[in-house]
């Protein structure tokens, strides 16, 4: 693995996801928390104006914003794709002898513990994510189904990092267990980062369990657009565990089950997240792998 020479964490990329702002600002501080040895650590806000006011974005989800056409499109004028064009300048000065590192703090409302989703499935980035794992058992590992040059999410701009999620935990709100678990965890990242640069530590042989995104699935709606059904209360909070064909998904206003009518299992995760009935998304279906390092 090249020398991580610069790791940058966001906080507030989404304005209402209160644990990353506040550990932004606990950093910012106290930089000694994040401090390091053989790397540099910078710690900022994602979107400051939907922060200052608490809103997931102004005009649109900064973290759509990072398609490789939009950061080099100049006639962009809505204050997140600017603000995504500033990020990505922070990334351009590139040296092929050192690598960047990127921990992008999120909340979510859905059952999702403490996740990671990969920035890349680099077998580099993989072997943090297996040492990981090692210490944290629990912790879940989403890898990317695309490539990092196709995608829009802040985390793609650096082959190496994550973005963090932790849940349940609703829009606006701070959850004292969950902060805490939420900073342990990017504390742990600092420090097998910099176990890595010094070469203090072996590489993972241990098979790893990854989750991968094939789709999500929009809630039952009228030809309004209103849903019709919400998540079934068998299926709420229960992001990780097998859905079977059959298995009910929603319950309607009615009372009526819809079951999930796929061919094979599948692992919800995402299952009710607030902020994605805007985007038609009830929930994320994941593959599970184990993949040998
Ligand atoms: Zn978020």
């Amino acid at each position: 693995m090249n020398q991580i020479k610069r790791v940058v964490i966001f906080g507030g990329v989404h304005g209402n996801e209160l644990t990353g702002i506040y550990l932004v600002k606990k950093f910012d501080r106290a930089p000694h928390l994040i401090a390091r040895s053989t790397f540099e650590t910078i710690a900022l806000l994602g979107n400051p104006q939907a922060c200052a006011i608490g809103r997931r974005y102004v005009d649109t989800d900064l973290n759509r914003c990072f398609l490789r056409q939009d950061l080099a499109n100049p006639n962009l004028s809505s204050y997140e794709a600017n603000r995504a064009q500033e990020i990505s300048q922070i990334f351009s000065q590139k040296n092929s002898q050192q690598s960047d590192l990127i921990i992008d703090i999120h909340s979510t409302t859905s059952n999702m513990g403490l996740t990671i989703i990969a920035a890349s499935n680099h077998p580099d980035n993989l072997q943090l994510a297996a040492r990981l794992n090692l210490l944290y058992p629990n912790l879940k590992i989403l890898t990317p189904a695309t490539e990092n040059r196709d995608s829009s999410v802040l985390r793609s701009l650096s082959k190496l990092g994550f973005t963090v999620e932790v849940g349940p935990v609703a829009q606006g709100v701070v959850d004292a267990s969950l902060f805490c678990q939420t900073e342990e965890l990017v504390s742990t990242i600092l420090d097998v980062t910099e176990a890595y640069n010094l070469g203090t530590i072996l590489p993972v042989k241990n098979p790893l369990t990854i989750y991968q995104s094939i789709g999500a699935i929009d809630y039952p709606r009228n030809e309004k657009g209103d849903i019709e059904a919400a998540i079934h209360p068998q299926l709420q909070f229960r992001d990780y565990e097998p859905l079977n064909p059959g298995d009910p998904m929603f319950l309607t206003w009615d009372g009526e089950s819809v079951l999930y009518e796929g061919k094979s299992t599948v692992y919800p995760i995402f299952i009710n997240e607030a902020a994605y009935y805007e985007k038609g998304i009830a929930m994320c279906f994941t593959q599970k792998s184990i993949v040998s390092q």
